[in-house]
């Protein structure tokens, strides 16, 4: 194994972590081993293999060389002890959950979760006696006196989607851990360079690889990072539960993570030139992104974050009226449902983040109608200002 001893920028770690155990022939390429079945002649090494008394793969669903070194390499980015992958970053999500919860025990968690989160909060977990409260996201008091009656699970998303909102994650998971709840963080906006959940104190960190980590829109992952004993109860839940990463995804994610730090420094830059941008153009209402000094958690941010990330939103002078002519003026944006890529891509809530829930429900998490979501590319900033101008300039 390649020693990675004093390494501590992201951006060797992000190079190097978590490859060098699954090279084969000399090569400087974790391959993808397309095998669902792992094979031994000796019975009694397969038996310490299966029995996890030795190193090795048995099956693709519970584990394989190339999502292996995924995992490892995420976990390094987060300082974990230990880092489990999902097929998706809804499946990292609803399999953490469901590993932690029985019938009868609490949640506790924000309004503003992600769309299919949030989903899970008001539909699936009620329906199997999980009791769940949420609470508007920047009232960390309400957080507490509601933990403070007791909480089994406290789930975190900072920063939110869509509307940037932040959570003070050393201040809730000393809460949440003294009352003996697992806290756990979504930091997908944020990813490891911007933000160390762990650090700041939360047992897991999660994030929907299919974001910014693989970071070019083509893989589907997700990823769990914490201690060894809490990783592995929810990795006992997936192998079983069958959301396994594809070693393929698995590639493309490793082969995205090497450029990552590269990648949010540009969207970290771009995001807030575009968010300065925006906040003095007479056709824009709001806007939310956490690098503004106008941005009602801008202190946290600062405190918390090493950088403010690319996503940010707006909202339109004209409402949802003006929403539909501006979007389709933009030449350097995908109108699609995705974030985190390379490109630009735009779209507003209802038809990206928060698809599943309806008007009512984006309503009661605060979410206007006429919000833009913003998701920055690694295009030049110049560009991207200068194609937003024009469609916001009505001619
Ligand atoms: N968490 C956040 C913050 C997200 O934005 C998303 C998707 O947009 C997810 C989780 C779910 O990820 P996936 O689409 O990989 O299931």
């Amino acid at each position: 194994m390649r020693n990675l001893t004093g390494v501590e920028h992201p951006a060797t770690m992000a190079v190097w972590a978590g490859e060098e155990r699954y090279l084969v022939e000399g090569a400087t390429q974790v391959p993808i081993v397309q095998s669902i079945p792992f094979g031994y002649d000796d019975l009694d090494e397969w038996m310490g293999v299966a029995l996890g008394q030795r190193e090795g793969h048995i099956y693709s669903r519970n584990s394989n060389p190339t999502t292996r070194a995924f995992e490892e390499k995420v976990g390094a980015l987060e300082g974990a002890e230990d880092s489990t992958s999902f097929a998706t970053g809804m499946a990292a999500i609803s399999n953490t959950l469901y590993a932690f919860l029985r019938p009868g025990d609490r949640v506790v968690s924000v309004k503003d979760t992600y769309g299919g989160t949030n989903k899970i909060f008001l539909e699936f977990l009620p329906r199997a006696g999980v009791e769940v409260t949420l609470l508007d996201t920047t009232d960390h008091d309400a957080v507490e006196e509601e933990l403070a009656k007791g909480c089994d699970l406290l789930y975190l998303e900072t920063p939110t989607n869509p509307t940037l909102k932040l959570v003070d994650i050393a201040r809730l998971s000393a809460a949440g851990r003294e009352v003996g709840a697992v806290v756990v963080v979504d930091g997908t906006f944020a990813t490891p360079i911007n933000q160390s959940a762990l650090a700041l104190g939360a047992d897991l960190v999660l994030h929907s690889a299919s974001k910014y980590l693989g970071g070019h829109a083509d893989a589907l992952g997700g990823v769990l990072c914490g201690p060894r004993e809490l990783v592995r109860r929810v990795y006992h839940y997936r192998e079983i539960n069958g959301a396994a990463l594809d070693p393929f995804a698995a590639y493309l994610l490793l082969r995205g993570l090497k450029t990552l730090e590269l990648r949010i420094a540009r969207h970290n830059e771009n995001a807030l030139k575009v968010a300065r941008f925006l906040e003095g153009h007479l056709a824009v209402e709001r806007v939310f992104y956490p690098g503004l000094e106008s941005h009602l958690q801008h202190e946290l941010a600062k405190k918390q974050m090493r950088g403010f990330g690319g996503m940010l939103s707006f909202s339109l002078v004209g409402g949802y009226e003006a929403v539909k002519g501006f979007l389709p003026r933009l030449r350097l944006a995908h109108r699609a449902a995705n974030l985190g890529a390379v490109e630009t891509t735009v779209g507003p809530p209802a038809t990206t983040s928060h698809v599943e829930s309806s008007a009512n429900e984006r309503e009661a998490m605060g979410i206007p109608e006429a919000l833009v979501r913003y998701s920055t590319g690694i295009e030049h900033a110049d560009d991207l200002i200068s194609d937003l101008d024009n469609a916001l300039t009505v001619r």
